[in-house]
């Protein structure tokens, strides 16, 4: 009866289970976290293979038939069971993430797992189909989006099979797929905020030409008041007559952008600009 709300979509067959655990290539030494385990059928499999879990589980139902599952047994000393929401949870030290997801939560947790350090060596998670094909989708192609150029910044993601609605209980609404996540380590020294600013605006109306998208209402101002905040942090002289379209527009062109759409740059195309526009003084967060 909590099916929506938590989105409890019971993995029923087990060597779909099986498979995700193997996917992840454990070592006996390893700490992995699970982001809603439910009744634990990844869970149990994990154990067999790695030192410790901590499992967050939001739904202290669930969280108690999988204390069930494991209590009495040896493997009850190697999993910590966290109630709560993962979104807020304070998280511990772990090497590998793997996760059934709530569909809910799935750019959180993608984010999450990017912005944790240390950063864990892979994480191999469930999503819905559409979810995982943006975050695998190549540029100029139709699912290419600020989602997957913020994820492709700083990990490298592969999508390992395909898991039909039917081996769950309930049977959810949409296909799921499941992907493989490893992040760059060291990762790239930007800062999120600001890419994933500049991709707000880029990607705005993606098959618009991106100088329309910086054109748009709001977008100049927005960025004057970057630019402005970020001279007095220098004590830098503003000069009287500012014409932040016409610099922007500088940027544009300068960096060869004068005709490109969204759907056409790449994680460089991307960083390029935002570079230039950094340049200048240029900030998008
Ligand atoms: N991992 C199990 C499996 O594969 O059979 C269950 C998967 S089910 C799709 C998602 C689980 O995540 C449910 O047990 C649900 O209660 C839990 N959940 C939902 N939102 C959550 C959140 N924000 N934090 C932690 N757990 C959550």
């Amino acid at each position: 009866f909590n099916t929506e709300r938590f989105g409890q979509h019971i993995l029923k067959n087990p060597l779909v289970a099986q498979s995700i655990v193997d996917k992840a290539n454990l070592r006996p030494t390893d700490k992995v976290l699970e982001v809603g385990p439910g009744t634990g059928n990844l869970t149990v499999r994990i154990l067999e293979k790695a030192k410790h879990v901590t499992a967050v589980e939001m739904d202290p139902r669930m969280a108690s038939e999988l204390t069930k599952r494991v209590q009495g047994k040896p493997e009850q000393r190697k999993l910590d069971i966290i109630i709560g929401d993962f979104v807020k949870a304070d998280l511990p030290y772990f090497d590998v993430c793997i996760s059934n997801t709530p569909y809910q939560i799935s750019s959180p947790l993608v984010f999450r797992l990017l912005s944790h350090r240390p950063l864990p060596r892979c994480a191999i998670l469930m999503f819905q189909r559409e979810f995982a094909l943006r975050l695998v989708a190549e540029p100029g192609t139709a699912l290419w989006s600020r989602l997957s150029a913020n994820v492709r910044l700083y990990a490298k993601v592969d999508h390992i099979m395909k898991v039909g609605k039917n081996n769950f209980r309930p049977a959810p609404l949409v296909e799921s797929s499941v992907v493989r996540i490893v992040p760059l380590d060291p990762p790239p020294p930007i800062r999120f905020e600001e890419f994933d600013g500049l991709n707000r605006i880029v990607f705005s109306r993606r098959n618009k030409t991106i100088h329309g998208n910086f054109m748009a209402k709001g977008v100049i101002e927005m960025l004057e008041k970057n630019w402005r905040t970020w001279c007095a942090e220098r004590d830098q002289m503003i000069e009287d007559d500012v014409n932040m379209k016409a610099k922007i527009e500088a940027v544009i062109e300068e960096t060869g952008n004068t005709d490109t759409r969204a759907a056409k740059m790449d994680v460089n195309d991307l960083l390029k600009l935002l570079s230039a526009f950094h340049d200048i003084g240029v900030h998008f967060a």
